[in-house]
């Protein structure tokens, strides 16, 4: 007998977390936070319904923060057992989490000067210490490697696509096979290899992010050549906040292949201005094993996919202010993504007011964000304080998604040689994760679930 605990993810895209109780053992699948609004990050506080003590082990799918951002709370609070990890994901960890604690502490810094939290004094979600207790535990494992945590207990990691060392996850229960989706990926996606599939689960959880959407038809990279070729001819800057795990590398990858092919100047300028995307693509770059075919042949003719001739990585802060002093044409990709904080502020301060400048959009928009209320064709934004007036370029290429889309998912699960007795559905806003179920319902056989939060599963 096993049970599964949702303890975040249901109805909503971050806070994944789920606790698999098998006789004594306890396994946590994902570690993540909530993030996006006061309310979905006031819940990270509250204390989970486990003493961290008695876990066992921590598996995680992939870096993402809202898969392992809990992480340092978990090893603070006593958790002092192994948390597995694909080898690029524990390389991600590795400047994710430091990062997260350098935030943390800023935000708490910032509320106690501003005297804004309700917490008196406001403490950083977790700091810097936290964050190192929670990396001495990760032990990297290699895909396709069988794992045994304990006696009828393992685990075996496939990839998922998605993000560098993304993995999906094949547990045995005894003689039960339980499928951890985690993010899936899109398929013939620049640099990373295809997304495998699972071959037999008794019982399947699934991410459903787009379960109500199709990607658009045609290609995002003649789309970014349209953008910035248009955006060159005029001498502009085109500013591309970017994830700084993925999107921005990314990005870089069709730059490159765009100037390669003539559509853009080979020597135009283009500035990774985030110390994160800095480090993450060194990473992508030096972790050959996860390169695709495509990938490998530009390697293999000397050509730097990622990191191309014209590519100058920024990490001083000095070098990213002189950014201002340039003019066009050049490109600009800086973090965050959904402008919610970062450097590319700095940029859109500067730059917004110019109707030379091209805003590029390359990623989802939550609601309540700068992205989205720009997006949305605001003419004058508050930055920092200061009203800002959008008089640039806004545009948007929503095809370059790191999540398959409805189409994408069934076809996934569709590598199952028999249906599971369940699919339960999480990592989706309750809209994506009805559209869903109701397109995997109609097939004969196949039963679907959509768990509460906090709800206990009984697996038979
Ligand atoms: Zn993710």
């Amino acid at each position: 007998m096993a049970t599964l605990r949702f303890l975040g993810a249901c109805g909503t895209v971050t806070g994944s977390k789920y606790l698999l109780e098998a006789g004594s053992r306890r396994i946590l699948i994902d570690c993540g936070v909530f993030q996006g609004s006061s309310e979905l990050k006031e819940k990270n506080w509250s204390t989970p319904p486990f003493d961290a003590r008695s876990v066992d082990a921590v598996v995680l799918t992939h870096a993402h923060i809202d898969h392992t951002g809990y992480l340092p709370r978990l090893a603070r609070a006593g958790f002092s057992r192994p948390v597995y990890a694909t080898r690029p994901t524990a390389g991600l960890l590795q400047y994710l989490l430091p990062d997260a604690a350098h935030l943390h502490e800023e935000d708490a810094r910032y509320a106690n000067q501003k005297g804004y939290s309700r917490h008196r004094p406001a403490l950083p979600f977790f700091d810097a210490n936290d964050a190192a207790g929670a990396l001495r535990l990760l032990q990297p494992i290699d895909f396709h490697q069988r794992t045994e945590i304990a006696p009828g207990l393992a685990f075996t990691f496939l990839r998922a696509g998605h993000i560098l060392g993304a993995a999906f996850i094949s547990f045995e229960v005894d003689s039960r096979r339980i499928v951890f989706s985690g993010d899936v990926g899109q398929k013939d996606v620049p640099i990373l290899k295809d997304p495998e599939t699972p071959d037999t689960a008794d019982h399947l959880l699934l991410e459903s992010t787009y379960g109500d959407r199709l990607h658009p038809e045609g290609s995002p990279r003649e789309k970014i050549g349209r953008a910035v070729a248009e955006t060159v001819a005029r001498h502009g800057v085109v500013l591309i906040p970017a994830f700084a795990v993925g999107r921005a590398q990314d990005v870089l990858y069709h730059l490159g292949s765009l100037q390669r092919d003539g559509t853009l100047p080979p020597d135009l300028p283009i500035y990774l201005d985030s110390p994160m995307a800095v480090s993450a693509s060194d990473l992508y770059t030096s972790t050959l094993s996860e390169h695709d075919l495509e990938t490998e042949q530009l390697e293999n003719r000397g050509v730097a996919p990622i990191e191309g001739p014209s590519v100058h990585l920024i990490r001083d802060r000095a070098d990213s202010i002189a950014l201002n002093g340039r003019g066009g044409p050049m490109v600009i990709v800086s973090a965050s993504g959904m402008l919610t904080g970062g450097r590319i502020l700095h940029h859109l301060k500067h730059r917004l007011p110019d109707p030379e400048t091209t805003l590029l959009f390359v990623g989802f928009q939550a609601a309540g964000t700068l992205g989205r209320r720009i997006l949305e064709g605001a003419h004058e934004v508050r930055i920092h304080g200061e009203l800002v007036p959008v008089r640039a370029d806004v545009r948007e290429i929503p095809a370059l998604s790191a999540h398959a889309d409805q189409h994408g998912l069934v076809e996934w699960i569709g590598s199952l040689s028999t249906p599971p007795r369940a699919v339960y559905l999480v990592h989706g806003e309750p809209s994506a994760r009805d559209a869903l179920a109701a397109v995997i319902r109609s097939k004969p056989g196949w039963t679907v679930v959509l768990p509460e939060e906090g709800e206990a599963i009984e697996l038979e």
